[in-house]
């Protein structure tokens, strides 16, 4: 099913709903802990998950192993991420046509990071310089098959932090066929709000997905923070500063933020929060208890994994 029709089935219902996001481990043993803990969160119910693509050789082959594995086994909607990074047209269609073989019909196109060992992004096909090349080559090759998101940043991006221009740049990207945004992270939701409001004044009316990254522990928050350019309220580190070598207290106090700010949005009419998991389940787990999101006994999950429904089991 496209996120599109998921989104829009939200908003005509009124009904709350959540997404999640895995990125492929270096590891076997990591991928292999990352599907069992795939599986205990499919029963957290998400709508869809999101694979992340890693530029380069076996990352980029995990992240469609992934994505074959999440949709064909797990029964789960998967949207697959894919860049422009190291890619040229044949390795964009081989990537293309290997989600599609496995069902999936949901991408987030993306102009994607530099490699690890560069500090800039370089270009490898003039074809695919931004992702707005990425969202027109998709819609002209697949037509309505993928449903296809872009990344919104109502922080600024990396090498751009003009909002004005990332926002014409949006546009191109929505008129090139894109049909939901998912931001980036953020914790600074009257900053987020506003520029929810920025990015309706310039006739984009598509779904806006916020991206919510739960607190595991201190030291990783404040990294991801700093990595991603992300401004960290004061108040925030006003609560979290005093507790920051116990990791139950920094969770228990990133469960109250996160979910106050979780609450804002949904009070703000946003139907759908998508969780940058870390490829960990308790934190993420924390905040759906507290918005009462988990499945309980008066609300049950829909369905089984699909091999668990084959097998009469779950
Ligand atoms: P674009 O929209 O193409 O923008 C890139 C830069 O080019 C911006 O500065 C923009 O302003 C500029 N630009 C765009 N169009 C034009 C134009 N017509 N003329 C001039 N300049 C232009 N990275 C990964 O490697 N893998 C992932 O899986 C991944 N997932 C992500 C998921 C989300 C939700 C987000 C927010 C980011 C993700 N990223 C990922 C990071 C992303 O790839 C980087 O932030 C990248 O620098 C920008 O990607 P983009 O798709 O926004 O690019």
């Amino acid at each position: 099913m496209h996120i599109k029709e998921m989104l829009d089935e939200a908003e005509r219902t009124k009904a709350p709903s959540f997404s999640f996001e895995y990125f492929p481990p270096k590891t076997a043993q990591g991928v292999q802990n990352l599907y069992d803990r795939m599986e205990r969160m499919y029963d957290f119910g998400p709508k869809f998950i999101d694979i992340t693509w890693g530029a380069g050789g076996r990352i980029a082959e995990l992240t469609t192993e992934m994505v074959v594995q999440a949709q064909t086994y797990f029964g789960l909607e998967t949207c697959m991420h894919l860049t422009c990074t190291d890619m040229g047209l044949e390795k964009v269609n081989d990537a293309l046509q290997k989600a599609y073989k496995a069902g999936c019909t949901n991408i987030l196109a993306l102009r994607g990071d530099p490699p690890r060992d560069q500090d800039t992004w370089i270009v490898t096909d003039e074809g695919f310089r931004y992702a707005r090349d990425l969202v027109k080559h998709i819609k002209e090759t697949y037509g309505n098959h993928f449903d296809i998101g872009v990344a919104g940043y109502p922080e600024g991006c990396d090498d751009n932090k003009d909002e004005d221009l990332l926002l014409d740049h949006l546009k191109e990207k929505v008129d090139m066929g894109a049909s939901f945004i998912v931001t980036q992270m953020f914790y600074d939701v009257d900053n987020f709000l506003r520029w929810v409001r920025r990015v309706r004044e310039r006739g984009i009316v598509i779904p806006i997905i916020p991206g919510i990254m739960p607190i595991a522990t201190y030291a990783s928050f404040l990294r991801r923070a700093k990595h991603m350019n992300c401004k960290v309220p004061e108040e925030w580190l006003a609560a979290l500063d005093p507790v920051k070598n116990d990791d139950g207290a920094v969770r228990e106090m990133g469960r109250k933020l996160v979910t106050e700010m979780c609450r804002k949005m949904l009070d703000a009419g946003l139907r759908h929060l998508h969780f940058y998991t870390m490829n960990l389940a308790q934190a993420t787990r924390m905040i759906l208890e507290e918005l009462n999101w988990m499945p309980c006994a008066d609300r049950p999950r829909k369905q089984p994994l699909p091999w668990k429904q084959s097998l009469g089991l779950g």
